[in-house]
């Protein structure tokens, strides 16, 4: 492969030294899509937790109780800032992505829908941007529409699918398959011509590149704190407040009422009307300081860097014979799909394995995609920046080992 230098505002071996998990065992990590490794400073505000103001929030006035809490409310803060929202209160701390979908179709998708209404969504979503949708739309009796997606990953057209039934659009900032960075500002433009509401799936946008929600100005936007260096267990969903107050809750329980009587009860404000029960505390404080680690290497430099080495890596990849890399999107972030011939994806990462190198290999929660490329599964090699040039080099050198392997 060429000789490429990195650039200087990102000097990757020194980033690394900052995460444990590099330091204690030889690994090439090419999985942050599926999520990302932690650094110490992650891990020390979740020890430090349990070890130091152990309680629980929003309950109690003594100091510990009152450090749990302000750290946790401080969380939310950091959130919204990184997100460049103003009101802290539309910051909702939930379990991940997957559970800020389901708090939208339940609670404002099935009180809000009827018979025949639309739901929008791309061909290209993961599991977790379609089955919530799906259920929602049986209750309601609501039809679910797709936007097609091209064999290079991206989208035409998506003005063709939109009506004026269309209540809702949903769509993945960026492909966990193909890498593709969806033209989002089209799409919420068309939903306000549409009068319908948009959401956006940023679990793969908001770790990887800078995600104003105010520039953007969408209704909704999920995602999960673990791909982004925070904990597992902790994820947001960001809510336009209007719409917010004026949801019904998702889930029932303490924290989120005001009152309650034997028969019916009121509800507490925005956030913590969707933060039933004792919430995701230590890893909410985990998320606000991947936060601040995140923000003092800079987004930016992060999406640049991470341009620089996608690009290596697809300029080394399509030299290996027998390789078929899916999509080819002009706008794309570090994600790459691809088979070799005649080797099954699981075997190819078995392989790799070997070498230290973990990949992914499967569906990628993402069925209908390797249903439309007719494959069953395929190989995913996905990047941060924390990975280096070397590792993509060993990473070719590692399948074309398999190639031999295999002949
Ligand atoms: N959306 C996209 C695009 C993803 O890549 C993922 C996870 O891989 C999810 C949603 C679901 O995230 P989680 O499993 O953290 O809820």
């Amino acid at each position: 492969c060429i000789n490429m230098t990195q650039p200087n505002s990102i000097d990757a071996n020194q980033l690394r030294k900052s995460f444990p998990i590099f330091e204690k065992r030889s690994l090439i990590y090419l999985d942050s899509a599926a999520t990302s490794q932690k650094p110490k400073i992650v891990i020390d505000a979740v020890k430090n937790f349990y070890n130091e103001y152990n309680s629980n929030v929003h309950r109690s006035i003594y100091d510990i109780s009152q450090e749990a809490t302000e750290a946790y409310e401080t969380a939310r803060e950091k959130v919204a800032k990184f997100l460049n929202v103003d009101k802290v209160d539309s910051i909702i701390f939930t379990k991940g992505t997957t559970e800020s979908m389901n708090l939208i179709a339940y609670s404002w998708v099935r009180h809000n829908l009827k018979k025949d209404d639309e739901i929008l969504i791309t061909e290209m979503e993961h599991h977790s941007n379609m089955v919530p949708w799906q259920l929602a739309c049986k209750d309601v009796g609501a039809k679910l529409k797709i936007i097609p997606f091209e064999f290079d990953g991206t989208l035409k057209h998506p003005e063709k699918y939109f009506s004026k039934r269309t209540k809702l659009v949903s769509i993945s900032h960026q492909s966990n398959v193909f890498g593709t960075i969806n033209d989002i500002d089209k799409i919420i433009n068309l939903a306000k011509k549409y009068n319908a509401i948009s959401v956006i799936d940023a679990a793969q946008s908001v770790p990887h590149f800078p995600v104003d929600v105010k520039a953007i100005d969408c209704d909704f936007l999920a995602f999960s704190g673990h791909k982004m260096l925070g904990p597992t267990g902790v994820g947001v969903l960001y809510g336009k407040p209007e719409l917010l107050e004026n949801m019904n809750p998702f889930l029932g329980g303490g924290e989120m009422i005001r009152s309650v009587q034997l028969n019916e009860s009121t509800w507490n404000d925005i956030p913590w009307k969707f933060e039933a029960g004792t919430p995701n505390i230590a890893q909410a404080i985990g998320l606000g300081v991947a936060v601040d680690f995140l923000n003092e290497i800079g987004m930016n430099n992060i999406h640049n860097y991470e341009k620089l080495i996608t690009d290596y890596a697809l300029n080394c990849l399509n030299e290996i014979d027998g390789i078929t890399i899916y999509g080819n999107p002009p706008n794309r972030g570090g994600v790459i799909t691809f088979n070799i011939n005649n080797i099954h994806s699981h075997d190819l990462a078995q392989i790799l394995n070997d070498d230290k190198i973990a990949i992914r290999a499967g569906h990628h929660c993402a069925q209908p995609i390797m249903n439309k490329l007719n494959v069953s599964s395929t190989a995913r090699a996905s990047f941060y920046f924390y990975n280096t040039f070397d590792e993509i080099d060993l990473l070719c050198k590692s399948i074309k080992k398999a190639i031999k392997l295999f002949k």
